[in-house]
C-alpha cells in the first residue's frame, strides 16, 4: 500500500502551513513527477497533464476498485469508485461536479469517470448493460462534434455545459442515463475570434464533401470559402475528416435513422450556404445578390425557394386586423439571416440532445427506473475572462457563481455541520460567502437579469446604452458593481459602454453592446412558419410554434437570460439533492505543455477555486472521519482486544479500546457515530499496522 506517494503530499490537509505559496509548491512538484492528482479530503485536484500518462488501464482500474481514498495514491478513479460505491452500498445518489476554466481537463475528466464506472460494472457481460455502455460512451461523440470547437484555449472546447446521469439497477449496473444540455454557444455559429472555429461539424461535413452520402450537399472543402467557418483564420484539423466517419457512425449506434441523419447534415450544410447568402438594396429595397445559395438553402432544407427569399428580405406584420408585408433595412437582413442560422443550429443541436436521450433513457429499455440510483456527471463551462466579454461570459460567469455558492454549502457548511452534529467542538472558518454576487444578478427586480428583462419589454425604444443607465441608477450601490459613469476614477479603466462585476474569482469587465438583441433573443415569426412547412419532418418537428396563424398573438417567449436562470436554478436543484464529489480542474498552463507549470496563472486559479479554504476548513477539523463499524472492522485485527470480534459492548467502546491500546488517545474525538481523526499520520500508521498483519 502506498499511503504517501513519493513526491511531494497526496493530501493537501498535510500541508505543514497553508499557504498559497506551499500549495503551489506541491501542486507543481507533483505535477514535475507525472502525478496529477492531489487531494483535499474527499475533494480531487486535477492539473492537465497535457500528454498521455498510463494512469487508466486494467490494472488501475483494479487497483482502484472497491479500495477507500487514502489506501491508493491519490487518482480520479478513487472519486469514481466512492461515488459508484456509494451508490451502490447505500442507495444514494451521487454526483460528481467537475470545474475549472476551459482547458484545465473537465472533459476529459468526465470520460474517465465514465470509463471507470463502465469498466467496474457488470463484469458478467449482460448484453443490455453493454449496449447502454456504448450508448453512453457514443453519445459523447456526437455531442462533442456539434457542441465542441476549437478554441484559443482548447482545441477540443466544449461550447455547451452538460449534466448527465447514468442511471443504475439495484445490483448497481448502469440501466441507461440522460443528458441536459445549458446554453449553446450559438453566437459562434455566424463568428469566430482570430485562431478559433465554428462548431466541428461544419468542417467535418467540408472535409467529407467529396464521400458518396454527402454530395447532395455541394459543398466545397474549402472553410475559408464560407462566411460561417472563415473568420477565425485557421480551416480543416487533421481529423476532420475521420471524425465525420465517427460521427455518423454513433449516430447509427444511437438508433438515428437513415433519413434523420440525412437532414442532420442537411441542415449543417444549409447553414453554410446561407451564411454566403448576401444582400443589396435596390430602390429602397432588400434584394439578394448570390441566389445560388439562396436555393441551395432552401433546397437542403426542404422549404420553398421563394419563400425562403421573402422571408429573408420582409416580414408580414399584423397591424390592427390588417396584414402587412415590410421591408428590412439591409442591416435588418442581415440580423434576420445570422438569428436564422444560429436559430437552427440550436434547435438541431436541442434535437440531437433529444435523440441522444431516447435512446439512453432506462424508460424504453427497462421498467425499474424508480428502483435505481443515479450518478450524475456535470461538465460545465469554467469562469471565464477574456478581453472583451460579452452576455455569453456573463451567463457562464454566474453559472460558476452558482456552483461556487452551491460548493460552499455543501462542502464548507456542511462539514461544520457534521461536527456539529457529531457533538465534537469546532472552531468556525471565515470564507468568502459569494451568495451577495448571485443575488446581484438573480434578484428579483433589482438583479442585473430582471433589468435586463424590463429594459427587452420595451421593444425598439430602448438602446443598450439606456440599458447601462438603468443598471447604473439600481446598482450602484453594490459594492459588487460599477461602471465608468459611476466611478470614473477606479483604477480599472471602464469604458462608457462597460460594467464591471467582481465576481469571487476576479473582476470582470463585461460590454454592454449586443446584450439586449441576445437576451431577447428574437427569431422573426416568419422564419418559424417557413421552417415548419419543411417537407423534412425532423425540421418541420423542431419548429411547432411555426404552425401559429399570423394574427394570433403569442405569448412573449422568456428571455435568454431568465430562461438560463431557470435551468441554473434546476441544476443546483438537481446536484443539492445528491451526494456530491468533486474534482477541481487546473490548466497548468497556456501554451498546452506538458512541460511547464505557469506560477501565476496557477495561483490564480487555486484562489479562485476556494481551495485554500477547502483545505482550511478540512484541516481546522480532521483529517478523516469514519462511522464506528466500518472502523472497527478495516482495523479490528490489529488488536488482541478487538480480534476477531469485540463482544464487550458498542462499535464505539471497541473503537476506543482498539486506540487507547495503540497510544493514538489525543490524536481522536469520538462523536456520536463516528470517530474523528485529527492527523493523517495517524490514519496512515493504522493503515502500516493492519498491513504487516496481511
Ligand atoms: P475542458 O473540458 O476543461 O475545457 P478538456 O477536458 O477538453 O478541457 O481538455 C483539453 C485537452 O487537454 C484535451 O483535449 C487533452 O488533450 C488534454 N487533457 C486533459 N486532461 C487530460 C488527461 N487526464 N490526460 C491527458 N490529456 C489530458
Ligand atoms: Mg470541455
Amino acid at each position: 500500500m502506498t499511503c504517501v506517494t513519493k513526491v511531494g503530499i497526496d493530501d493537501f490537509v498535510l500541508l505543514d502551513e497553508i499557504t498559497l505559496d506551499k500549495f503551489l509548491e506541491n501542486l507543481s512538484r507533483r505535477f514535475r513527477a507525472g502525478l496529477i492528482y492531489t487531494y483535499i479530503g474527499e475533494v480531487c485536484v486535477s492539473v492537465n497533464p497535457y500528454r498521455t500518462l498510463n494512469i487508466y488501464e486494467q490494472d488501475f482500474i483494479n487497483k482502484y476498485k472497491d479500495r477507500e481514498l487514502f489506501e491508493n495514491p491519490a487518482h480520479i478513479f478513487a472519486i469514481a469508485d466512492h461515488a459508484h460505491r456509494c451508490m451502490k452500498q447505500r442507495g444514494q445518489d451521487s454526483c460528481v461536479v467537475i470545474s475549472g476554466e476551459s482547458g484545465s481537463g473537465k472533459t476529459e475528466a468526465s470520460k474517465i469517470i465514465m470509463k471507470y464506472i463502465a469498466a467496474v460494472t457488470n463484469l458478467a457481460g449482460r448484453q443490455e448493460i453493454e449496449r447502454v455502455k456504448n450508448i453512453l460512451i457514443q453519445s459523447n461523440t456526437i455531442l462533442e462534434s456539434f457542441g465542441n470547437a476549437k478554441t484559443t484555449r482548447n482545441d477540443n472546447s466544449s461550447r455547451f455545459g452538460k449534466y448527465m446521469d447514468i442511471n443504475f439497477d439495484f445490483k448497481g449496473d448502469p440501466i441507461g442515463g440522460h443528458v441536459n444540455n445549458y446554453l449553446l454557444e450559438k453566437s459562434r455559429v455566424i463568428m469566430q475570434q482570430p485562431g478559433e472555429r465554428n462548431f466541428h461539424s461544419f468542417y467535418q461535413a467540408l472535409a467529407a464533401c467529396n464521400e458518396e452520402d454527402l454530395k447532395r450537399l455541394s459543398l466545397r472543402n474549402d472553410p475559408f470559402g464560407y462566411n460561417y467557418t472563415k473568420y477565425g483564420g485557421v480551416a480543416s484539423m487533421p481529423d476532420d475528416r475521420s471524425q465525420y466517419r465517427a460521427t455518423v457512425s454513433a449516430c447509427k449506434i444511437l438508433g438515428f435513422s437513415t433519413q434523420e441523419i440525412e437532414t442532420l447534415w442537411n441542415v449543417v450544410g444549409a447553414i453554410l450556404h446561407l451564411g454566403n447568402v448576401t444582400f443589396t438594396t435596390e430602390e429602397d429595397e432588400v434584394k439578394i445578390i448570390d441566389t445560388n445559395s439562396m436555393n441551395k438553402t432552401a433546397d437542403l432544407l426542404q422549404v420553398n425557394a421563394e419563400e425562403l427569399k421573402r422571408t429573408l428580405c420582409e416580414r408580414v406584420i399584423a397591424a390592427r386586423g390588417e396584414i402587412m408585408q415590410k421591408s428590412h433595412t439591409l442591416i435588418e437582413a442581415e440580423f434576420g439571416k445570422n438569428a436564422l442560422a444560429k436559430a437552427i443550429y440550436d434547435k438541431l443541436f436541442t434535437w440531437i440532445v433529444s435523440k441522444v436521450n431516447s435512446a439512453i433513457d432506462p424508460q424504453l429499455t427497462t421498467n425499474i427506473r424508480s428502483k435505481g440510483t443515479v450518478i450524475g456527471v456535470l461538465d460545465i463551462y469554467g469562469f471565464e475572462i477574456f478581453d472583451r466579454n460579452s452576455f455569453e461570459q456573463f451567463c457562464i460567469n454566474y453559472c460558476n457563481e452558482k456552483l461556487q455558492q452551491l460548493f460552499i454549502e455543501l462542502v464548507l457548511k456542511q462539514e461544520q455541520e457534521e461536527y456539529k452534529q457529531e457533538g465534537i467542538e469546532w472552531q468556525t472558518v471565515e470564507f468568502f460567502n459569494n451568495q451577495i454576487i448571485c443575488d446581484l444578478v438573480e434578484r428579483p427586480h433589482q438583479g442585473v437579469l430582471a433589468i435586463m428583462d424590463e429594459a427587452c419589454l420595451n421593444v425598439g425604444k430602448i438602446t443598450d446604452e439606456m440599458l447601462l443607465d438603468a443598471m447604473d441608477k439600481k446598482l450602484n450601490s453594490h459594492q459588487h458593481y460599477s461602471s465608468r459613469q459611476l466611478k470614473p476614477l477606479d483604477k480599472q479603466m471602464v469604458h462608457k459602454t462597460e460594467f464591471r462585476i467582481k465576481h469571487y474569482a476576479g473582476d470582470v469587465v463585461y460590454n454592454i453592446n449586443g446584450f439586449l438583441d441576445k437576451n431577447r433573443d428574437t427569431l422573426f415569426q416568419d422564419f418559424k412558419r417557413l421552417l415548419y412547412s419543411s417537407h423534412a419532418p425532423v425540421i418541420s418537428n423542431m419548429w411547432p410554434e411555426g404552425a401559429l396563424d399570423i394574427t394570433m398573438t403569442t405569448k412573449r417567449p422568456l428571455t435568454a437570460g431568465t430562461l438560463f436562470k431557470n435551468s441554473m436554478i434546476a441544476l443546483v436543484k438537481t446536484l443539492s439533492s445528491k451526494v456530491p464529489y468533486y474534482v477541481r480542474c487546473i490548466k497548468p498552463n497556456e501554451e498546452k505543455s506538458p512541460a511547464s507549470l505557469d506560477e501565476e496563472r496557477v495561483s490564480h486559479q487555486i484562489r479562485y477555486l476556494g481551495l485554500l479554504e477547502n483545505v482550511r476548513v478540512r484541516r481546522a477539523g480532521f483529517a478523516h472521519r469514519q462511522t464506528y463499524d466500518r472502523f472497527l472492522k478495516r482495523y479490528k485485527m490489529i488488536s488482541k482486544f478487538t480480534w476477531p470480534n469485540f463482544t464487550a459492548g458498542t462499535v464505539k467502546d471497541g473503537t476506543q479500546v482498539l486506540i487507547e491500546e495503540k497510544g493514538f488517545k489525543n490524536d481522536v474525538k469520538y462523536g456520536k457515530t463516528k470517530i474523528f481523526i485529527r492527523s493523517p499520520t495517524t490514519l496512515f500508521a493504522l493503515e502500516k499496522m493492519r498491513e504487516d498483519l496481511i
